[in-house]
């Protein structure tokens, strides 16, 4: 939908139309599947835009357009996971380039820039990215790419995307946040300034905790260039199915994270106000250091939150881990379901200890991505596992 982008419609519009057209072929409201691995040429070269499935397919062209609506980008470019991605971003990098990234943040990041990256001459720095200063002395004359997320994960820390983008730009780094915490309905970074979103679809935005993708959105027309000559040419590309059922997703995304925001709001107040919870990380409370901040650059705080038990001994955060009914034990975030999840095993098991403690993770935190069910159910299940440890 051309007028999608050009009118300013809302989020919740925009999630339901924007990219979207009838099939032409049938007048299918949803774009079909298009299960095919190559296209029929009229003679050489003469076709109807589509050459070959890896690199362009029309399922995952309506998801492309309807990410770039969402985020306010020229520019949607879909890959086979939200590592792809990343990964795509940082094979643009060259030898001796210098990423500085924030130290707080998805495990997979941290091990695809240090482990994989590392030994082909990228070098790498994670920092606190919520203090400016802290930036700013880090940043080297080869820093070429700017890593922010925001809000972390999973200590849930904001960082100032405007101040952030300006100081990428005057010293000639690029600029990305990952958006997947937040999702285009709570955050858009690229109204901020930054040069490109990138997305696990896999979270929020499929939403149903049964798809695996990536997406990178941007407006400048280089990098859309040079991602898509990756797709084309390293091939992560996803399936028109999974293309399909992420798309599926995108069209609640807005009342999803509206629910997803209400009830981890409610489920944080009531964790602070618990005698047996500690330290409660969630960018919505007025407690919490990035709380103005978060104002500013959020809609509303999201679903996700972590927090320590004042018995900080790892026994009894593992019997909170084990306890609760609804919250089941999983990795992954951003499902109509509840889970919890201990990072310094699970999630963030990938970064060495002393530096996961050195940014302040500490080893029982707890760390909860809240889903959509009754608010009420999910405060009795933390309340019952809490009483009883
Ligand atoms: C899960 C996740 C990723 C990686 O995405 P995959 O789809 O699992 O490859 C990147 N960033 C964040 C914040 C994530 O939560």
């Amino acid at each position: 939908m051309a007028m999608a982008s050009e009118i300013k419609l809302g989020l919740g519009t925009l999630a339901v139309h924007a990219g979207q057209q009838p099939d032409p072929a049938t007048g299918a409201i949803m774009t079909p599947v298009y299960q095919t691995s190559t296209y029929v040429q009229e003679a050489p070269g003469v076709n109807k835009g589509y050459e070959y499935g890896r690199v362009t397919n029309p399922t995952r062209s309506a998801l492309e357009a309807n990410l770039a609506g969402l985020e306010g980008a020229k520019h949607g470019i879909c890959f086979s996971s939200g590592v792809a991605a990343t990964d795509a971003i940082i094979k643009c990098l060259k030898p001796g380039d210098h990423i500085l990234a924030s130290n707080d943040l998805y495990g997979g990041t941290y091990r695809l820039i240090r482990q994989v990256f590392g030994p082909f001459g990228i070098e790498s720095d994670f920092i606190d990215m919520s203090s400016l200063d802290t930036v700013r002395k880090n940043l080297k004359v080869s820093t070429k790419l700017i890593w922010i997320e925001t809000p972390t994960n999973p200590l849930c820390k904001i960082v100032d995307i405007k101040a952030l983008a300006i100081l990428a730009r005057e010293s000639g780094a690029v600029s990305v946040v990952d958006n997947t915490y937040a999702t285009p309905i709570l955050q858009r970074p690229l109204e901020h300034g930054v040069d490109m979103v990138l997305h696990s679809t896999t979270k929020y935005i499929g939403g149903h905790s049964d798809v695996i993708g990536g997406a990178v959105c941007t407006s400048n027309d280089d990098w859309a260039e040079r991602l898509r000559f990756l797709v084309k040419s390293a091939g992560a590309v996803p399936g028109p199915m999974d293309c399909f059922l992420t798309l599926r997703g995108t069209k609640t995304l807005h009342v999803r994270m509206q629910r997803h925001s209400e009830n981890a709001s409610e489920i944080a107040t009531f964790l602070e106000s618990h005698a047996k919870v500690g330290t409660v990380y969630y960018p919505g409370l007025p407690s919490n250091p990035g709380h103005e901040t978060a104002k500013e650059q959020m809609d509303a705080f999201g679903g996700m939150l972590s927090f320590l038990l004042v018995d900080e001994r790892i026994e009894t955060a593992m019997k909170v881990l084990s306890g609760t009914e609804l919250f089941t034990l999983a990795e992954s975030l951003g499902g109509v379901e509840s889970l919890i999840n201990h990072p310094a095993t699970m999630t963030h098991a990938s970064i060495p200890a002393d530096e996961r403690r050195a940014a302040g993770l500490h080893d029982s935190l707890i760390r909860v991505s809240v889903g959509i069910e009754d608010v009420d159910d999910l405060i009795n299940d933390l309340k019952g596992v809490l009483d009883s440890v």
